[in-house]
């Protein structure tokens, strides 16, 4: 295979994708004398990820080294119930944050320039060309051997209305007022910017995705219940992010790292993976400096990974009602906890104390049914 980047030395070091993950560790490795390049699908080729909108939240200052991207910062969020009771919890010192993908690629592509670090656009399909150590950041499907697998699909539209309409302070994380479907979950999500302007989103985790047309219909049904008016749509963002308790295989390549949300990144009950992406990417920069093979730091502590793999079950087989379920998660507990459960950074003790708050019979009734004779699992068993 000739050497792609033409006839330079090779470095020690490829990072394959610029996403999430690979511009999380590029801008860690940037100056820190690791001879490294990025390799990123060109915009257009179909390999490149979409444009999209990253939400995380936690203490001052990040995430990570990405503090100064925030695009968008709020000190409440909420929950709304089917019923229409709001639960509104003060994040304190803590912020619920948005980062725009467009301006973390900007600022990640700045920062490797000043450092001499080579961004080259070229879709990678066989890591064979790829010399030295390789961390892909590909996108894989979903392994099989998971117990269960939804899908959190959305479609969201950035609306500006003609009527002041949105709280700027108050993110709302989850609104059930939506029709729930059977075997998942259903809300509106909404992430205001002003008082005319907000990315508002209808959501759902369940195993089938909508039409086009029946993702239009429930977000249109949602701004009218939000009763937002006459508004402009200035732009659309959709996803479709596998939740699963399978696990995701390494790379059989030993020079190879597989990383990212396809090396199960992703929280399998919430579809977040930005501040877990975070932790991954201080623990693979130290590694990289230190030199020597790297390792997968993990994302997820595995008690976490049990309790969503129950969670997943329970509401995949409709055991829990998804919408009381977080409803009473956010209405029971401070907010701290709860967010810190879903980003992983509880102790085992708030875990219990979570645990200790969630509907116990049906969770329960979730467990026994991973025992053989103590009543059969149904629902998306894979
Ligand atoms: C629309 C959407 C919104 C999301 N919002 C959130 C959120 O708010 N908060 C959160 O925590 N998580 C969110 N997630 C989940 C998850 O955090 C993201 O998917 C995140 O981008 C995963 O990071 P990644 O680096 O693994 O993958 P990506 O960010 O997709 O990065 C993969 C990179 O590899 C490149 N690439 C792909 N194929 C090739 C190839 N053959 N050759 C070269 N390069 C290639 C792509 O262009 C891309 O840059 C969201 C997911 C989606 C789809």
């Amino acid at each position: 295979m000739p050497n792609p980047r033409g006839g330079a030395a090779a470095p020690a070091l490829t990072v394959v994708g610029l996403g999430a993950a690979g511009a999380s560790l590029a801008w860690r490795l940037a100056g820190t004398g690791v001879p490294f390049e990025v390799v990123e699908a060109p915009a257009g080729s179909g390999r490149r990820s979409q444009d999209r909108t990253w939400s995380t939240w936690g203490p001052p200052g990040g995430p990570g080294p990405f503090g100064p991207l925030v695009a968008a910062s709020w000190p409440r969020v909420r929950v709304v119930g089917p019923d229409g009771t709001v639960v509104t919890a003060d994040l304190g010192a803590w912020r619920y944050r948005m980062l725009r993908s467009t301006d973390l690629d900007r600022a990640v592509r700045e920062r490797l320039q000043r450092h001499g670090v080579a961004v080259r656009e070229a879709v990678v399909d066989d890591l064979a060309g790829v010399a030295g150590r390789v961390v892909d950041t590909r996108p894989v499907p979903v392994p099989a051997g998971g117990r269960t697998l939804l899908l959190q699909h959305f479609l969201g539209y950035r609306v500006r209305s003609r009527r002041p309409v949105f709280d700027p302070r108050t993110v709302t994380l989850m609104d059930f007022r939506t029709p729930q479907p059977a075997g998942g979950v259903a809300f509106g999500y909404v992430l205001p910017t002003s008082p005319t302007e907000a990315l508002v989103e209808y959501t759902e985790f369940s195993a089938d995705l909508l039409t086009d047309a029946g993702y239009r219909a429930r977000l249109g049904e949602h701004l009218e219940r939000l009763r937002v008016g006459p508004h402009e749509v200035l732009e659309e963002e959709r996803g479709v992010i596998p939740m699963t308790d399978a696990r995701f295989p390494a790379s059989p390549d030993p020079r190879v790292l597989r990383w990212g949300a396809n090396s199960g990144s992703v929280r399998p009950s919430t579809g977040y993976s930005f501040s877990a992406l975070q932790r991954q990417a201080d623990d693979l920069a130290v590694q990289a400096v230190r030199g020597g093979p790297l390792r997968l730091p993990p994302a997820h502590r595995p008690r976490h990974l049990l309790m969503d793999s129950l969670v997943l079950q329970a509401l995949s087989t409709g055991r829990v009602d998804g919408a009381r379920f977080f409803v009473d998660l956010f209405a029971r507990n401070p907010v701290q906890r709860v967010l810190g459960f879903l980003d992983g950074s509880t102790t085992p003790g708030e875990d219990l104390a979570l645990m200790a708050t969630s509907p116990r019979v049906a969770m329960l009734g979730t467990v026994l049914s991973r025992f053989p004779g103590a009543g059969g699992v149904v629902g998306l068993r894979r």
